[in-house]
């Protein structure tokens, strides 16, 4: 993918306990293994930045994996070697990188000057097989520590509170159980109940590209090589064909349930429980089950229970 060496470039990977963090060993493979892995246990982005800038500032390109860590350090890190970030990117090359934008419905190509930062979209460039995360460095002290008591710290940000994680707003990417819905769903009330029905469930929701371009869940829900990678251990496809743009972006669920009316669909060859019914059904019995309330539009006359045929 890249025109470049692995010399000039090189990979920067915030890990925690010891796991690679998702897109993390793309970035060290989009930089031939050439890589600074560090591993953290706390928050604190604006003084990893400090510590990292002088071991990777020989480098022309700096390559972070797009994950929720690398996301925090890369605009700081570019700031700190003076450089500019090119957030989202599909390819990098000598002098170039290109950018997704509007969840990858456009391909930005731009010409790069000199030395800069880039955060690389996972699920994109693949890992070649046998690629393990290297091993963390010791990092230098942060240059922006007091130095004598009564001195300032060096600004950074600060942790105020750790909230619980809800599975209903839950980072998709760090989603171990998730409902997604696709586009035999014909009713936007449908995925106000399928948020419901998730969230009863300790499910995140998802959905594919055709709900999101609908515009009835936001982008950051949508599951594929243009939305959120993930890589939960259930995913429950309702009513979704499993198109390799979608599919591409699922991970290596343990268990994966289809709910769709083809049983001969791409997602129903990869489930391991494939229902061959009507989703909607499903969704309403579903509802019925866990006591949430139903508009009684989205039943169907003859079928005012919402009894599941298949
Ligand atoms: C460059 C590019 C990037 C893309 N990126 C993404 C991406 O990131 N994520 C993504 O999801 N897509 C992406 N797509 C779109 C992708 O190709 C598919 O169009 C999309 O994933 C299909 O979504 P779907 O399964 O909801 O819809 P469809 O493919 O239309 O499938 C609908 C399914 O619902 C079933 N069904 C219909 N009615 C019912 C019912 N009543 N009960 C049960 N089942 C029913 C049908 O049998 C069918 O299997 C991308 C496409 C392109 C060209």
């Amino acid at each position: 993918m890249s025109a470049m060496t692995g010399a000039e470039m090189i990979a920067v990977v915030v890990s925690r306990g010891g796991e690679a963090p998702v897109g993390g060993l793309e970035a060290i493979a989009e930089c031939a293994g050439n890589a600074v892995v560090v591993d953290i246990d706390a928050f604190h982005p604006a003084s990893l930045a400090r510590r990292i800038a002088g071991l990777v500032a020989d480098h022309e390109v700096i390559i972070l994996p797009a994950s929720p860590d690398g996301r925090d350090l890369a605009p700081r890190l570019a700031s700190e070697l003076g450089r500019p970030l090119l957030a989202g990117a599909v390819l990098v090359g000598s002098g170039t990188a290109t950018v997704a934008r509007r969840g990858g419905l456009i391909l930005e190509r731009h010409a790069v000057t000199g030395p800069f930062v880039a955060t690389l979209q996972p699920g994109v460039r693949g890992v070649p097989v046998g690629l393990e995360l290297p091993d963390p460095v010791s990092l230098p002290p942060d240059p922006g520590a007091p130095s004598k008591a009564g001195d300032r710290t060096a600004p950074d940000a600060e942790v105020l509170e750790v909230s619980a994680p809800d599975a209903s707003d839950l980072d998709l990417t760090e989603a171990t159980r998730i409902l997604s819905i696709g586009a035999g769903f014909t009713d936007p009330r449908h995925v106000q109940l399928a948020a419901e029905v998730a969230d009863a469930l300790g499910m995140s929701l998802g959905a594919t590209r055709v709900i999101t371009d609908r515009g009835w869940l936001p982008f950051e829900r949508q599951i594929g090589t243009t939305g959120a990678m993930v890589d939960p251990e259930i995913y429950v496809a309702l009513a979704i064909s499993g198109a390799v743009q979608h599919v591409s972006g699922l991970g290596d669920p343990d268990r994966i349930v289809s709910v769709n009316t083809d049983g001969s669909c791409p997602m129903a060859a990869l489930a391991d429980i494939n229902i061959v019914c009507d989703a909607p059904s499903v969704l309403i019995a579903l509802a019925d089950r866990l006591d949430i309330e139903v508009a009684p539009e989205l039943r169907s006359p003859s079928d005012p229970k919402g009894t599941v045929h298949g």
